[in-house]
């Protein structure tokens, strides 16, 4: 791919940390130009394609703690854009707050 403009931002790495890092910067900022380089011929070949597909709810983290506030964060986040995106998905029917994800 030839580009004669330089890049705003550059993501090296197609996983999920590095997509959702993209597609926040192209949120904040939407008319800057991204490039995400990956190593593989294909995104999410490493952790992001094997993992076991749970979202981490949190509940292992200190309540209050950074860590437990991010989790949270993120876990609506996610199904948020799942619905908006229409990504199959699947949430705990126990009434207990522990989201299942199967994506
Ligand atoms: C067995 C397993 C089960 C898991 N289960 C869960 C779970 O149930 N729930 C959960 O939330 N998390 C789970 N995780 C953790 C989660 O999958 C990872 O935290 C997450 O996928 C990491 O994403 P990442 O984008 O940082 O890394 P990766 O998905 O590994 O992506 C990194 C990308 O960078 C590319 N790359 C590396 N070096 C270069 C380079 N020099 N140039 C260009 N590209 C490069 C790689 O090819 C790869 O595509 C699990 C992890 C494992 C291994």
């Amino acid at each position: 791919m030839t580009r004669k403009k330089p890049y705003d931002f550059i993501v090296v790495g197609a996983g999920i940390v590095g997509l959702a890092t993209a597609y926040k910067l192209q949120k904040k900022f939407p008319d800057s130009a991204i490039a995400i380089l990956e190593k593989e011929e294909r995104i999410g070949k490493h952790q992001t394609g094997r993992n076991s597909g749970v979202i981490h709810s949190g509940i292992y983290y200190k309540p209050g703690s950074y860590k437990a506030l991010n989790c949270k964060n993120g876990r609506e986040q996610l199904v948020d854009f799942a619905r908006e995106y229409g990504v199959n998905h699947d949430i705990s029917p126990t009434g207990f707050p522990l989201p299942c994800f199967w994506i």
